[in-house]
């Protein structure tokens, strides 16, 4: 799949993918706002146009954006090499929202009414742990 950043700089290409996990956690809700809607697409993925600007948010994982546009690009988890990209660079495709991230940091004032799977940060990195 193809998506492309607001101001049209930069082309990003992927697999196909059908599935949305988004995340609550307080550093997504800084960068974008509200929750982060999120595709897991593997590490095959390219960008075309211009270089993303990326931002190193942890000691785990770096974030990307255009730099001409400030459109959010891709959360890149280091250890496993995996590509998070912002579903809004896709508005072609048709996705399902599975699973909300980081549930217990999400403030009150929104909620979903989708059937998701919710899970806590902690179950996040008990995953990513038991996975690496
Ligand atoms: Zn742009
Ligand atoms: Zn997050």
């Amino acid at each position: 799949m193809k998506g492309k950043c607001l101001c049209g700089s930069i082309e990003v290409v992927a697999d196909d993918h059908g599935e949305i996990n988004l995340c609550h956690c307080t550093m997504c809700r800084r960068w974008t706002s509200g929750p982060m809607f999120a595709v897991h697409c593997g590490s095959n993925v390219s960008f075309n146009g211009l270089e993303p600007t990326s931002y190193q948010s942890s000691d785990w994982a770096v974030r990307g954006f255009c730099g001409k546009c400030g459109t959010h690009l891709f959360y890149h988890l280091l250890p496993s090499d995996e590509y998070i990209l912002s579903a809004g660079l896709f508005q072609d495709h048709d996705f399902e929202l599975l699973t909300e991230l980081f549930i217990d940091e999400k403030p009150d004032f929104y909620a979903l009414a989708n059937e998701t799977q919710k899970i806590t940060g902690q179950e996040v990195f008990d995953r990513f742990s038991s996975d690496s």
